[in-house]
């Protein structure tokens, strides 16, 4: 479903993206862990343009990734991006919030939208919350209404950037278990990480990066149990 074939980009002299060959296939979730400065988010972010790439090929259900224009918001709705930050409209309430784009991108009408919108909120655990205002939530909760926004655009795949990292602890594993509800329902997701647990319980594969390389890319049961590199030995002694 998503296919990136040598891709290589630099951020001035740093070559932030070397050489890059990743394929996730339908209903695949592939978690992605590495240092710091990686190239992580870049990465997910290529794969639906938000940064652009120098060299190589980035498909989507086989097509090149659009440059710009309509085709550009198609694929953005179509491979959903999910961030630490929820970045969602403050005065706008979690009902209006989920549909905003809906109207926008697929041109649905406002009780249409409306109505995929409290499935989705329903699907989350959110159906309560419907007409409050993101600062009446929680984080955890904030966090799954922008997985709901996603939802909305029916996606192919969902793309995830640290999705909790900016969560206080209790409020982690409301949204790690949205993810495997997702992940058990067959969705594609690319996952950028560090809950080891999510990892190990919901990953059909383990993707490490270190310096804008893939260093590993294998079933999570391998990679912990035995990494292959000693960069990755390393990362994981410091996390684990
Ligand atoms: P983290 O775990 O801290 O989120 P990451 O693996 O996601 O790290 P990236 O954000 O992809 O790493 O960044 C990779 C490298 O590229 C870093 O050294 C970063 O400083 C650099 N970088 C990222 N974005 C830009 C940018 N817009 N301009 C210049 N350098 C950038
Ligand atoms: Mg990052």
């Amino acid at each position: 479903l998503i296919e990136l074939r040598g891709v290589n980009k630099h951020f001035g002299t740093l070559h932030v993206l070397q050489d890059i060959h990743l394929s996730v296939g339908r209903g695949e979730v592939v978690v992605v862990i590495g240092p710091s400065g990686s190239g992580k988010s870049t990465l997910c972010r290529a794969m639906n343009r938000l940064e652009s790439v120098e060299s190589g090929e980035i498909l989507i259900d086989g097509e090149p990734l659009p440059e710009e224009g309509k085709a550009l918001a198609r694929l953005r709705a179509e491979v959903g991006m999910v961030f630490q930050s929820f970045n969602l409209f403050a005065h706008k309430t979690v009902l209006a919030n989920v549909s905003l784009a809906q109207m926008k991108v697929r041109k649905r009408k406002r009780d249409e939208a409306d109505r995929r919108s409290r499935e989705l909120l329903e699907r989350v655990g959110l159906a309560a919350h419907a007409e409050k205002y993101p600062s009446q939530l929680s984080g955890g909760q904030q966090q799954r209404v922008a997985i709901a926004r996603a939802l909305a655009m029916d996606p192919k795949a969902l793309l995830f950037d640290e999705p909790t990292s900016a969560l206080d602890p209790e409020m982690i594993n409301e949204v790690l278990e949205v993810m495997r509800q997702l992940a058990r329902d067959g969705m594609t997701m690319v996952v950028v990480t560090h809950e080891m647990g999510f990892a190990r319980s919901a990953a059909n594969r383990v993707v490490f990066m270190a310096d804008g390389r893939i260093v590993e890319d294998r079933a999570p049961e391998d990679f912990f149990t035995a990494p292959n590199s000693e960069r990755a030995r390393d990362f994981l002694s410091k996390i684990l």
